[in-house]
């Protein structure tokens, strides 16, 4: 392997696990200058450069090197003259085709306007598991019977389980069932700005009148109205008009209606008044089943065992596993051929056992507090108001789980406060999340989100 090949295959690494704008800034005019038996020298455009690929990711590019040349033992840095441009070559192919890959799988051109409907999700690429057949058996009785059986039908479960996928199939079958029939699938966040953008124009009656008169309304991700009183007072007058037409209406959330902070109780009431199915996380059967259709998908080949690797090792979420995916074929796009295990064993292993995804106790804070939607100074804060003290509490205890912190560490995290304040909270919580159901949902969807903040 030429240096140039090898720095190459370190910068398709580099790419994938760093946002576009990082890769661009750290790596853009690097190169190795020279390699020995055991060591190597990069050329660095300028200090800045040099020194944060030093401090902040010699680590990374030692580990990538090696799996490549086992024998490198050290890597120096210097500034001088690139001897490729990154932006002719490699990396350039890989924005490239990264970019391709995002528009080919959510372009405009498959998304309907009038629907808004993406024609990519349907039930046939749906892998029915264990962990979603109620959600889907309900899904496909609502094709069947629109308005008539469960009425609203709401769908709740942690990120990347597909709750939009199973969503946006119901659409996309009862639209192809029923040419005239109207469908709008809606996020709740465009659904919120929406109406806050008309209510300013005075155009709110017009729209208002636009989704009332819908046969099907889709509001998906429903938990972000928490707290919008003036949305939440217009999702319930519009809710109550297509549900006393028999119009069907389905959410979806991260949790169940009344785990929901800050959502009103007649609303509460109202999403709970139909059928309420949750999806969990798949087992490794439906997880396997699902990597053959993702590759299936791009028509893209791997052996059983590769794959049965992948599904064996990467068990948060569906989107953790298409991303696992999308990396092995990055790959084997750069070294044309397709990988056997013991190449997507090291493909795989800075990602799964990345030093640079130790959990911070910053984000700890900032999950909790956005998932009390309240703010993560809140938490620090002397504030004894009951909105603030459980969570608080809950911070305190997956600060404990999650960072090893010591409890005194803890106290002082949380604005100074005594070691026994937080010794008392972990127990309560580790109590609560033995004994109570939704208390344990509850921590499974904040660690879910601790855990994805990691790849932001
Ligand atoms: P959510 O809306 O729950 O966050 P998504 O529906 O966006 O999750 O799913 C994330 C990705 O995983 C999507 O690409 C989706 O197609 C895929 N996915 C999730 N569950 C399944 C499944 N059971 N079968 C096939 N693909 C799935
Ligand atoms: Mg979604």
């Amino acid at each position: 392997m030429t240096n140039e090949e090898l720095w190459k295959a370190v910068l398709g690494e580099m790419e994938l696990s760093l946002s576009k704008a990082h890769f661009t800034t750290w790596f853009k005019s690097t190169s190795i200058l020279s390699k020995d038996a055991n060591s190597i020298l990069i050329s660095t455009p300028n200090a800045f450069v040099k020194e944060w690929l030093e401090n902040k990711f010699n680590r990374k590019i030692l580990d990538s090197i090696r799996h490549l040349t086992p024998d490198v033992r050290e890597i120096k840095y210097v500034i001088g003259v690139p001897k490729i441009d990154l932006r002719q070559d490699i990396s350039k192919a890989i924005l490239e085709k990264d970019f391709e890959e995002k528009t080919s799988l959510e372009p405009d051109k498959d998304i309907d306007k009038s629907t808004n409907l993406n024609k990519r999700y349907s039930f046939e690429s749906y892998v029915i598991g264990s962990n979603n057949e109620l959600a889907h058996a309900a899904s496909i009785g609502i094709t069947k019977n629109l308005g008539k059986i469960y009425n609203p039908l709401f769908i709740y479960g942690g990120v990347g389980l597909g709750k939009t996928h199973l969503l946006q199939s119901i659409g996309n079958r009862v639209v192809a069932d029923n040419k005239d029939c109207k469908v709008l699938y809606i996020p709740a966040e465009k659904l919120t700005a929406d109406l806050i953008s008309s209510i300013q124009n005075r155009t709110i009656e017009d729209l208002k009148s636009q989704y009332t008169k819908l046969d099907l309304m889709i509001i998906d991700d429903v938990q972000f109205i928490a707290g919008k009183e003036r949305t939440q007072e217009i999702v319930f007058s519009i809710f109550n008009e297509l549900h006393g037409k028999n119009k069907q209406i389905i959410l979806s959330s991260d949790r169940p209606p009344k785990a929901i902070p800050a959502l009103e109780e007649r609303l509460r009431s109202r999403f709970e008044g139909g059928m309420i199915a949750d999806i969990g996380t798949p087992d490794f059967e439906t997880r396997l089943a699902i990597l053959k259709i993702k590759s299936i998908e791009r028509t893209y080949h791997l052996e059983d065992d590769v794959l049965s690797y992948i599904a064996t090792n990467i068990q948060k979420n569906v989107r953790e596993l298409e991303g696992a995916l999308n990396r092995v074929m990055a790959f084997s796009q750069i070294y044309n051929k397709s990988p056997g295990l013991k190449e997507v064993k090291s493909i795989l292993a800075t990602y799964l056992n990345n030093p640079y995804k130790k959990t911070s106790p910053q984000s700890v804070l900032k999950n909790v507090a956005d998932f009390y939607n309240i703010s993560a100074a809140d938490l620090i804060k002397r504030s004894r108001k009951k909105e603030v003290v459980r969570p608080r509490q809950v911070a305190m205890f997956l600060l404990r789980e999650e960072t090893k912190l010591s409890f005194p560490e803890i106290g002082q995290k949380l604005g100074g406060r005594d070691h026994s304040t937080v010794i008392h909270a972990c127990e309560k919580i580790k109590k609560e999340e033995a004994n109570d159901e939704i208390m344990r949902q509850e921590m499974v969807l904040i660690k879910e989100r601790i855990y994805n903040s990691f790849d932001k």
